[in-house]
């Protein structure tokens, strides 16, 4: 199989219980019918604005949570097919904070060595010259080992992270919002190693962020994302050069230059995203979209293939 990683209509809604709300029963519509693959090798860029369910997305990739339906297939075989410790090692995670992410009571070794000693993959000596090593690969030094997270910066946390993160040799890793707690000239430099280790390791990437140019920095393709759905899915540079969807292009319009050091805030567009309690009707953007039409507020919109590659979920196509 080409793909690594395929999501076939996935939904995952949250019940709403507490209050006034639990009369009407309502849900959170998170990941609202997704579909998308992850080809090998690839990095794939997943973008929106904060709450448009990104980081669910990500833990139903990862396994850590579970679609209410749809099916996500890993290396063509369904998850509910895996022996779960297997995907463990084959897929791993790294997340947004490098602060809560380490055990503070961990040394640095243990944290980096611990799916090595589970999985028993050799002796205690090659084990610790396999985290010197995996220290040097993402620019740390091999003393380093012995010291606690507390001692390191954020920037280095989120090198220790991904040492632990290749420690296995996995073939996925799902980045959720890894450089947005850092400072922007420390972004780059995560950026960088990321791709550095992608050519070393042979890896595929989920590249999750608020942040468009971060996302565009990396990815070789980018998928738009707006309240649970899906709005655009296209090669990062056809992306840039030829948004189709209203969406994409007043995102890029914030962010004219795909160049990391230019720190954007949360992407800031007229108008407030809309409750995912109750998602408008048809396409969830037309509150926004300045080009709506009657056909917006009622019917949600197909996906489109553009040409090769390139598709949108938008009544203009
Ligand atoms: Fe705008 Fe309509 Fe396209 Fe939605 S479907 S983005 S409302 S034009
Ligand atoms: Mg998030």
């Amino acid at each position: 199989t080409t793909n690594i990683l395929e999501i076939k209509n996935i939904k995952r809604h949250y019940p709403v219980s507490s209050g006034i709300l639990s009369l009407s029963k309502a849900t959170i519509k998170a990941v609202n019918d997704i579909s998308l693959e992850v080809r090998n090798g690839e990095t794939l860029g997943l973008v929106g604005e904060s709450g448009c369910g990104k980081s669910t997305l990500a833990r139903l990739l990862t396994g850590l949570e579970s679609p209410d339906s749809g099916t996500i297939f890993f290396k063509g075989k369904a998850f509910k097919d895996w022996d779960s410790s297997k995907i463990g090692t084959m897929m791993q995670m790294v997340f947004q904070d490098p602060y809560s992410s380490l055990n503070p009571r961990q040394k640095v070794g243990n944290i980096i060595s611990e799916g090595m000693r589970i999985n028993k993959t050799g002796t205690r000596l090659e084990i610790s010259k396999r985290v010197e090593e995996l220290l040097v690969q993402v620019g740390m030094r091999p003393e380093h080992a012995k010291r606690y997270p507390h001692e390191f910066s954020g920037g280095q946390r989120q090198r220790i992270a991904i040492a632990r993160a290749i420690a296995m040799n996995p073939d996925l890793i799902i980045c959720d919002e890894p450089v947005s707690a850092l400072d922007v000239s420390v972004q780059a430099q995560v950026l960088n190693l990321l791709k550095k280790i992608q050519t070393e390791f042979a890896l595929s990437y989920v590249f999750i962020s608020h942040d468009l140019s971060v996302v565009s920095h990396i990815s070789d393709r980018v998928a738009v994302m707006y309240l649970g759905k899906l709005m655009e899915i296209s090669p990062t540079e056809e992306l840039y050069h030829n948004p189709l969807h209203p969406y994409t292009q007043i995102l890029l319009e914030a962010v004219p230059i795909p160049d990391p050091t230019i720190q954007t805030a949360d992407v800031s567009i007229p108008g407030d995203m809309p409750s995912p309690i109750s998602p408008p009707p048809g396409c969830p953007f037309h509150p926004r979209c300045p080009k709506a039409m009657d056909i917006c507020k009622e019917t949600p919109p197909m996906r489109k293939e553009i040409k090769k590659d390139h598709t949108v979920f938008c009544h203009l196509y």
